[in-house]
């Protein structure tokens, strides 16, 4: 049996990371950028009006006050969009909008809102700063700074800064595809009728839907009776994916066989069982270099398994440049009983504001009680050695938030 920190580094040591692919800059949200991307071009690549007023000369407004007021002549008007004619020399303004360029001779901008347009005049009653409301050229991106690393998951924000450099096309990693494989002969689809002693498989859609939040491909491979050569032949034909993610039949029952298959398809396990809470019987091993987890598999302890180790090898694999679920601190709002020998996580609800959450036990912990992943938004982490966290108790906890990663390794 390994530790939590032991089982996390033995899964991300020799993870490859997949190849790059080309999409249209409107699909490329939520995807990893494949390679940095530096700015062509300063943007705005040309001195702007950052208001709607009057490019002026400040010195000309340097005496002007309520009292003693400066008139210019307004000599054109710059919609955005077009490109001044003449240049503003002294006593005259030029008409702008937001966005328009600068006419040469200006240094500043009034705002409208503190001036009084007079058609063909303009009528100031205070002075204006060297600068003001000006935009620089490069004042967002300067040329040739790097804008986005590559690893980065695309946000809208950055959607918007790869439009405005002008790159309709953006290179990312491919999303990893997962194979998912159930074991089970007590397991039916979700569609089909339930029999004594069946249940549906939660598993596969469970894990599928994890694997897509984390911008994998889930291969959903079905359901597979606890039959060797029936693991066996699903198991082979999941191996052609980036990553395989079976779940159940990794624990010493009569019946659990995957390992015994891993180990025929040459799987080298580098790992079986962790001190951890739910998830112990939790399997890794790799063929060749693709990695394969054999997920215990009651539902709980299968989706834990999946955010502290598939959940990084995705994001590695995917070539992220944050792969962990964020940690952060809290304080107990209950005792909470954990058992004493291992790391367990415990499915918490939070209260109150990031930074002063406190936590409380979601209810049952059962790792059949996938009720409680469902309600639960973070997992306490308790350490071993402790049976209980006292109530007011300061406690580290991994936000359950698939969207927000985090750079720094939880263990
Ligand atoms: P195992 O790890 O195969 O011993 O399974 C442990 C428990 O998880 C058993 O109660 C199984 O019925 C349950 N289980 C296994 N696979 C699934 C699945 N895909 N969906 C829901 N429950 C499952
Ligand atoms: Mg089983």
């Amino acid at each position: 049996m390994v530790s939590v920190a032991e089982a996390l580094r033995l899964v991300l040591e020799d993870l490859p990371v997949v190849g790059c692919e080309r999409v249209v800059l409107s699909a490329a949200r939520g995807r990893v950028l494949g390679e940095p991307v530096l700015a062509t071009a300063d943007i705005p690549p040309f001195r702007n009006s950052a208001m709607d007023g009057y490019a002026v000369r400040s010195e000309d407004l340097r005496g002007a006050s309520e009292r003693d007021p400066v008139v210019l002549r307004v000599v054109e008007t710059v919609p955005a969009g077009a490109v001044p004619v003449r240049s503003v020399t002294s006593g005259t303004a030029i008409r702008l909008m937001t966005g328009s360029p600068v006419p040469e001779g200006a240094d500043a901008v009034v705002r409208l809102e503190d001036a009084r347009d007079e058609e063909s005049a303009v009528r100031v009653a205070q002075p204006v700063a060297p600068g003001a409301n000006i935009r620089a050229p490069g004042e967002d991106l300067q040329r040739g700074e790097t804008v986005l690393p590559a690893g980065r998951v695309l946000r809208p924000a950055d959607i918007g800064l790869l439009a405005s450099l002008g790159m309709p096309i953006v290179t990312v990693r491919k999303r990893p595809r997962v194979a998912v494989v159930a074991t089970g002969d007590e397991l039916v689809d979700v569609g089909e009728p339930l029999a004594p002693g069946k249940i549906r498989d939660a598993n596969t859609y469970t894990l599928a839907a994890a694997i897509a939040e984390a911008g994998g491909e889930p291969l959903q491979l079905g359901i597979v009776r606890d039959r060797p050569e029936a693991i066996r032949a699903v198991l082979r034909q999941a191996l052609e994916a980036d990553m395989v993610v079976t779940s159940g039949g990794v624990s010493v029952g009569k019946f659990d066989f995957v390992r015994e298959v891993h180990r025929a398809l040459g799987v080298r396990e580098k790992f079986w069982g962790v001190a951890q809470k739910p998830g112990k019987p939790l399997s890794y091993g790799v063929c060749g270099r693709t990695p394969v987890f054999g997920l215990p598999g009651n539902p709980v302890s299968a989706l834990v398994c999946f955010y502290l180790y598939v959940l990084p090898a995705l994001r590695k694999q995917a070539g992220a440049e944050r792969l962990f679920l964020p940690a952060a601190e809290a304080v107990a709002a209950e005792d909470i009983s954990k058992a004493r020998d291992l790391v367990e996580f415990v499915r918490c609800c939070l209260e109150g504001e990031p930074g002063h959450y406190q936590v409380r036990p979601t209810g049952a912990q059962s790792s059949g009680v996938l009720r409680s992943m469902s309600l639960g938004e973070a997992l306490v982490v308790g350490p071993a050695g402790a049976a209980v966290l006292p109530a007011g108790s300061r406690v580290r906890i991994l936000l359950l938030q698939a969207d927000c990663a985090s750079a720094t390794p939880p263990f």
